[in-house]
């Protein structure tokens, strides 16, 4: 089991297999961004599978694959198959901007990928594109269908409210979700780089102050996949909310979770800058011992909370570097 200095166990890891988007979303990636990844320091998808395992060896259950947009890595459904086989990978999800989605859902499904999150920010085409610079509505909205037919049972929409933006349609996305069966994620912008830095955010508890009595909301005990949203469920069962609240409650005593980015590199908080670069041992050729010993020795590196409030200029990492 892996147990960081401050008794937290680390039984999640999400996996950025690209830092490459073909949206723009204000608050992700910024405008002109140009410092991407180069291809020769990726790691391949033996090295992906590699960590994977060891994660699984030390006893982590849950993965998700994530980015940039994950479903522009060529192949993504091989590797999806490849990891869902590993021993002790219980739970493989993918979080995805949806605009790839409707060529790749069944493929993914039939690879063994479990659950999904689609990240839809709004119901008005317009306002899409004016949050992610692209024309991309209708094809995400056909790729929420797709994917029910594809057999994805569980599937989240993650939306981030955005003051001015899109916070009055809130109510109009939880009728959509209640309408389509979608677990809905509300997301507080977190300061990461000078896009997620310059976006308000919408406290998410003063929200749910609204909200609960209006659709007989409670708090949830049942497990919706080990991330880091609070749930809600209505008294009829009919509709689920996570709030993800960085910035009004942190929830660091209870992270779970590390994240590695394209180049193979751990960072132990979103919001913090400790790290370890696995690809030189897998360049190395390690072996699984050592692969292992050195996922250990990043595990206790993890801060005890991120300073998203106290030092917003902190974290130059943009979301899609580290893996949202
Ligand atoms: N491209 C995929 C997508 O759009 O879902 C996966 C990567 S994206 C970085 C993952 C999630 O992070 C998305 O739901 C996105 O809205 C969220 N995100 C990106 N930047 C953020 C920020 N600064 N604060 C909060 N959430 C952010």
């Amino acid at each position: 089991m892996l147990i960081d200095r401050f008794n937290r166990r680390i039984d999640y890891l999400r996996i950025s297999v690209t830092d490459k988007c073909d949206l723009r979303c204000t608050y992700c990636i910024p405008e002109g961004f140009t410092e991407f990844e180069k291809p020769a320091n990726w790691l391949s998808f033996a090295d992906i599978e590699r960590v994977v395992g060891a994660f699984a060896r030390l006893g982590v259950s849950r993965f998700r694959l994530t980015g940039g947009e994950p479903l522009l890595r060529k192949n993504l459904p091989e590797l999806v198959a490849r990891l869902a086989r590993l021993p002790g990978v219980q739970d493989l999800s993918l979080t995805t901007n949806g605009t790839q989605l409707t060529h790749f859902a069944h493929q993914l499904r039939a690879a063994g990928l479990n659950r999904l999150n689609v990240s839809l920010d709004s119901l008005q085409r317009e306002c899409v594109q004016t949050i992610s610079g692209k024309d991309c509505f209708d094809k995400v909205i056909n790729s929420l269908q797709v994917a029910r037919k594809a057999g994805f049972e569980q599937i989240k929409i993650n939306m981030v409210p955005l003051p001015g933006v899109n916070t009055d349609e809130i109510e109009d996305m939880v009728a959509f979700c209640i309408a389509n069966g979608f677990i809905l994620r509300l997301i507080e912008v977190m300061p990461m780089g000078i896009s997620g830095r310059q976006q308000p955010y919408l406290n998410l508890l003063e929200l749910i102050k609204n909200l609960q009595p209006k659709y007989h909301l409670h708090e949830s005990n049942r497990d919706f996949g080990g991330g880091p949203a609070k749930y809600w469920e209505s008294l009829d069962g009919s509709f689920t909310l996570g709030l993800i609240t960085p910035r009004s409650q942190h929830f660091c005593a209870t992270c779970n979770r590390v994240r590695m980015s394209v180049d193979g590199t751990l960072y132990l908080c979103l919001g913090q800058d400790q790290s370890l670069a696995l690809k030189p041992l897998l360049t190395a050729n390690c072996s699984n011992a050592e692969l292992e010993t050195a996922i250990k020795q990043a595990i206790d590196l993890k801060p005890e909370k991120h300073e998203f409030n106290e030092r917003p200029e902190k974290i130059v990492r943009i979301m899609a570097k580290t893996g949202g």
